[in-house]
């Protein structure tokens, strides 16, 4: 019997030379091997007579070879044949190149698997896989047959006989679920899961035991994701006033949409309920989150709080500092800056005055959750553009304070799956209407040929007092990915005439401030960048958005950078230049011209590139599923995440569940 840590080499079939390529598959102990699973499945379980064979059609055949096959040598290549049969007819197998064939392929019993064709009037069969019929259980036809991910030097042939064998070998496997959970959602225990899921008895017992595994895989990392964040179950919070927030809503200067008044509502609810709020408000760009933020942040001012607000840019947090300060001074609430590049003497005055409570309103980046910033009566906190910031932060700034209200903004739209997984612990608000008044922008994707076409049209929107946004995307903001940017913008100034700004992650700080405040007062105006304007700048006077190299881009990014035009009543266009038209840069393109729902756009985006890339994920750190389908197992999700909400809770609540106290 082997045990789950036993090393790869006690397995008959892998000595020291094995070894090494195991590894570079992370496959050190049997319990690495058995957990390595299929990606992919032939369903070889249906045995088909040769006289029944329908070319095209992939078949398993039993069949008899009655004599060593023959090599024939035809354009530089060895051809091998040989003839089979059965108690219905008589056919042919091939192999190419393969001399070695004719000495494998012993006469005897196999069963062949591959697509049979007709050929010079035979039922032939090219390249089938096969396996000898000895008596013992067979491992790649008469069975539903698993195809693994392999690497260079291991078959598909030989990691099906090691499974085999380890499987074989090993007692049953530990069951890490609670028994009760099992019954509950209808699940294999673990050792059929795992075996079922390499070599399944039957399509059902394979459908039981992925949905078991992608459970299971869900289940541990909600579990993990609850532990980390700490809040599932409702603390007890700050309860705020009753505020009527009319002089704030009249300074603002227009009325909210409905998808504003009821995430506000929303808010409202949680802020006045005894509870703390922990709250994601989900909108499209421009769909006016930073506005509802601040009616949130002036409803707990106005109890006697007070807010901070964290960007997840110096950029991004001197443009909301700038909005905030203008409209909240004259309703009598202070608001300071808070960043990195501040002088020493300017962050501590504002330190001091946010400990005395004179400030009532702090903007500002991570400078806001070092260790000796402290707030005399911290009642809300807000994560503006959350996928920048990690769990981590997120609860560094929550530590502000006694339990404050948490408001996390994102304009990403995550699709509901993945925002189930990653906002586990929020509660989700989604503002799904834009503000009146707004044109849909108008979208193209061109080639670079249209370019000067493009310059001329920019050259015309600015004649008419209008701005435009070029992306260059460079790889690494290094001195030569850089030039090329500048020298990009020479020419595009030689072609119109207009002097356009350079903005890249390069620029000291305060060169970066002076190029926003330039291109926000409308004295700059054709900005060049390279993608570091991605997050939440708002200058609705720009109509035009250029991106060079559109490929480069996933569609959530390139969604991202649109959203930097249309914000005010003008047409605004978004032209995507590229040359490279393959399929999945073709499929983008035509998905960004066809829609300008964000989250049908991230929808697509998963279904494009798969959740392993969609780019939420990998900043969120989220780890690689083995099974689970983040696009597809929505389902198995909810349920997986309910169970973990309920047997956390239990353990939080002392009505322990001895069994999961090892997960948790
Ligand atoms: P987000 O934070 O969702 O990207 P903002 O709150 O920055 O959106 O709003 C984008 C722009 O729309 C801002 O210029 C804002 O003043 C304006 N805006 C927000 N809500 C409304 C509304 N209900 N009616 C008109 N304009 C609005
Ligand atoms: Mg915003």
């Amino acid at each position: 019997m082997f045990r789950i840590d036993d090393p790869v080499t006690v397995l008959r079939s892998v000595g020291p030379a094995r070894l090494g390529t195991l590894r570079r598959l992370s496959l050190c102990t049997i319990g690495d091997l058995v957990n390595h699973f299929p990606r992919d499945y032939r369903d070889r379980s249906v045995i088909t007579a040769i006289r029944d064979l329908e070319p095209g059609i992939p078949a398993t055949v039993v069949a008899e070879v009655k004599k060593s096959p023959d090599v024939r040598i035809k354009h530089k290549m060895t051809i091998t044949t040989a003839e089979i049969c059965d108690n219905s007819g008589v056919m042919d197998i091939t192999w190419y190149n393969q001399p070695f064939m004719r000495n494998a392929l012993k006469p005897g019993k196999y069963v062949f698997s591959g697509e049979p064709s007709w050929f010079h009037g035979r039922m032939t069969m090219e390249q089938p896989e096969y396996e000898a019929v000895t008596g013992k259980e067979l491992l790649s036809g008469a069975r539903i047959v698993p195809v693994y991910p392999l690497t260079e030097g291991i078959s598909q042939k030989m990691m099906r006989m090691w499974q085999k064998e380890a499987l074989d070998g090993l007692p049953p496997i530990e069951e890490t679920l609670p028994a009760g959970l099992l019954r509950e959602y209808n699940l294999m225990n673990r050792d059929a899961a795992i075996r079922n899921i390499h070599y399944p008895e039957s399509p059902a017992a394979f459908n039981s035991a992925r949905r078991t595994l992608a459970f299971t895989e869900l289940f541990n990392l909600q579990a993990a994701l609850f532990r980390a964040r700490g809040v599932v179950k409702k603390r007890e919070g700050i309860r705020l006033d009753d505020i009527d927030i009319s002089p704030f809503t009249e300074r603002l200067g227009f009325t909210f949409t409905g998808a504003q008044s009821k995430v506000l509502a929303e808010i409202q609810a949680d802020t006045c309920s005894g509870y703390m709020m922990n709250r994601l408000i989900q909108g499209d760009v421009g769909s006016g989150k930073t506005a509802v933020a601040m009616a949130a942040m002036y409803m707990t001012v106005k109890s006697g709080r007070q807010a901070a607000l964290m960007a997840p840019t110096e950029t991004l947090a001197r443009q909301h500092y700038t909005y905030m300060k203008e409209l909240f001074e004259p309703l009598g609430i202070s608001v300071a800056l808070l960043t990195g590049s501040l002088a020493a003497k300017t962050k501590n005055a504002v330190k001091k005055d946010l400990a005395s409570g004179i400030v009532d309103i702090a903007v500002g980046t991570h400078a806001l959750i070092v260790d000796n910033v402290s707030f005399a009566a911290l009642g809300l906190t807000i994560c503006d553009e959350q996928h920048r910031f990690g769990v981590r932060q997120r609860g560094a700034l929550n530590e502000k304070g006694p339990a404050p209200h948490v408001l996390v903004m994102t304009a990403t739209p995550i699709p509901r799956t993945l925002a189930l997984i990653l906002y586990g612990d929020l509660d989700i608000s989604v503002i799904d209407e834009l503000p009146p008044g707004r044109t849909p922008i108008k979208t193209n994707a061109v080639t670079s040929q249209y370019r000067q076409r493009i310059f001329n049209f920019i050259k015309n929107q600015t004649d008419e007092g209008r701005q435009a946004y070029i992306v260059c995307p460079v790889i690494e903001e290094n001195e030569r990915d850089l030039q090329s940017v500048k020298t990009y913008a020479a020419g595009f100034a030689a072609a119109t005439g207009l002097s356009p700004a350079i903005l890249h992650g390069r620029l000291k700080q305060d060169e970066k401030n002076a190029v926003m405040e330039g291109f926000s007062s409308g004295d700059i105006p054709v900005l060049v960048a390279t993608t570091v304007i991605e997050v939440g700048i708002n200058v609705p006077n720009a109509s035009i958005m250029l991106i060079e190299n559109a490929e480069r881009f996933g569609l959530a990014q390139l969604h991202q950078l649109r959203g930097r035009v249309g914000r005010g009543a003008a047409q605004s266009y978004c032209v995507l230049v590229t040359d490279a038209w393959n399929e999945i840069t073709k499929k983008r393109m035509k998905a960004m011209t066809s829609t300008t729902d964000g989250f049908a756009l991230s929808d697509l985006d998963l279904s494009i590139r798969g959740p392993g890339d969609f780019f939420g994920t990998r900043q969120h750190g989220l780890p690689e599923m083995r099974v689970a389908n983040l696009y597809k197992d929505g389902d198995i999700l909810k349920e997986a995440q309910a169970a973990a909400r309920k047997y956390y809770r239990e353990i939080e609540t002392g009505d322990e569940n001895q069994e999961l106290r090892w997960l948790l």
